[in-house]
Parts: structure tokens; C-alpha cells; sequence
């Protein structure tokens, strides 16, 4: 069976020291795509090595994350975006972007940022991986005012009416382990057609409940999330993972082996 997270944060500071260890257990556990995505101009560098230290296998998101947004430094949303453009025939896609309702103090601040990522999508023509906590409504919104190629909002909670009308735009989902604890996220998943929908560890976001009881997020644990997909959907485990595997070549326009 052929496995894909298509959110990581391989070059997070909590996994220095833990990649090649990372990368070890996906290949041991049918992952055959990592999208690593990142969170500053630091992060995007590290992501593009990783990118060309394991070819075929990870693959880079770049751009600047919402929780960034306050600590940039000078000139450092100039120069990530010049780092970005000369990636474009590395970069899978501009990631991970978008607007968090918790640092709404900086929320001016965010949109500016946001809007630039998005314009960057536009010019190099890539899809556009998103983190809307709290902001899906806001995000869905104003979205369709950029030509942009694909949407992946990822771990996509709530509300449902802004999920349908993702769904009508064409946009793609991403969800993780909460798939099999959580009543919300599997809500998510019974109203979300398997063609727009993705798997993700998010690692290394931790995750408390069982089975996981907060050790080191790995993508060995995408394995379960498909299980619990499964289920949800009366379907194959198989039959899922392979529908999977294609969605991923689509939104990314990667042809796997
Ligand atoms: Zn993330």
C-alpha cells in the first residue's frame, strides 16, 4: 500500500536530529510522498535541502506561516519571496500560508503577508497549501479573488457550510490522526468526496489521545489515519490509499512511481 503525508514540518526545530530516522521509518511503512512545508526564509532553505538530499521522496511547500508573521526579520519577507521564486522548479507549492484568529493582534500584519504568499502563487503558478484556524469563513471568502491553480486547506475543523463551499470551488482537504478520535474531523470526512481529500501528520504537531498518547508525531502514522478513513467511508483501506496516491499527483502535479 502506498502511503502519502502531504503535511509535514520536517525542518521544525523539534525534529533536529530526528529526520533521517523520519525519513527511514516512512520508507519502512509504504510512505511514497512527503510534502514538508514551511514556516519562514530559515525553514524554506532547510526544506529545499531536503527536497534535493531525498529526491522522489520529499518535496517542498514554501512560504511564510501566520505564527511568522510577527517575528520576521528585516527584510525577510523580501528575501523568502526572491528564495521562493528561484525554487520554482523545486517548490510543489507556496505553503504553509493563511490566517490564524489567535494572533489577531497582528491581524493587519497577516493579510499582508497572506496576500503576498498568495500573489506569488499566482505568478509562479502553484497550488496553495492553507492554515485557517478559526479563518475558514474569511478565508473562502476571499480566496476566489486569486487565479490560483489548486487549494488545500488543511486540517480543516469547521464550519461545515464553509466546507461545502470549498468543496464547490473545487478546493482539496488535509486531515491527520484526529480522523480517528475526534467526533468533529470525522464529521469533516463523511461530508468530504475522497477525490479532494488528503492525508497529513502535521508532525510535529503531538498528538495526545490514543493511539498515538503524545509520542513523536512520524509518518508512520498516516497508516491509522487511513484505516480510520476507511471506515468512515465503507470502504477498502486499499481502495482509499490509492484514491489518495492520486489526488496527491493531481493537486501537486507529481507523478509518483
Ligand atoms: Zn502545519
Amino acid at each position: 500500500m502506498k502511503l502519502i503525508d502531504a503535511h509535514v514540518h520536517l525542518s521544525d526545530t523539534e525534529y533536529i536530529g530526528h529526520v533521517e530516522e523520519l525519513i527511514d521509518d516512512a520508507k519502512n511503512t509504504g510512505i511514497v510522498a512527503l510534502i514538508t512545508n514551511s514556516l519562514d526564509f530559515r525553514t524554506c532553505q532547510n526544506d529545499v535541502a531536503l527536497a534535493e538530499k531525498y529526491p522522489g521522496l520529499v518535496y517542498p511547500a514554501l512560504g511564510i506561516h501566520p505564527w511568522n508573521v510577527n517575528v520576521l526579520k528585516e527584510n525577510e519577507l523580501e528575501e523568502t519571496i526572491t528564495f521562493i521564486e528561484k525554487q520554482r522548479d523545486i517548490a510543489k507549492a507556496i505553503g504553509e500560508i493563511g490566517l490564524d484568529y489567535k494572533y489577531e493582534t497582528i491581524w493587519e500584519k497577516q493579510i499582508f503577508v497572506f496576500d503576498k504568499m498568495l500573489h506569488l502563487a499566482e505568478t509562479l503558478e502553484l497550488p496553495v497549501i492553507i492554515h485557517s484556524r478559526g479563518t475558514t469563513d474569511k478565508i473562502v471568502e476571499i480566496l476566489p479573488s486569486y487565479r490560483l491553480k489548486h487549494v488545500l486547506l488543511h486540517w480543516f475543523s469547521h464550519p461545515m457550510n464553509a466546507l461545502y463551499k470549498a468543496m464547490d470551488n473545487g478546493y482539496y482537504i488535509t486531515e491527520g490522526p484526529p480522523v480517528s478520535y475526534s467526533n468533529g474531523i470525522r464529521e469533516v470526512v463523511e461530508n468530504v468526496p475522497l477525490t479532494n481529500f488528503l492525508t497529513e501528520t502535521d508532525g510535529p504537531v503531538t498528538y495526545w489521545k490514543s493511539p498515538y498518547n503524545g509520542q513523536m508525531t512520524k509518518p508512520a502514522f498516516i497508516r491509522n489515519v487511513v484505516v480510520a478513513v476507511a471506515e468512515i467511508k465503507k470502504m477498502q483501506v486499499e481502495e482509499v490509499a490509492e484514491q489518495i496516491k492520486k489526488n496527491f499527483e493531481i493537486f501537486f502535479n507529481i507523478k509518483l512511481n
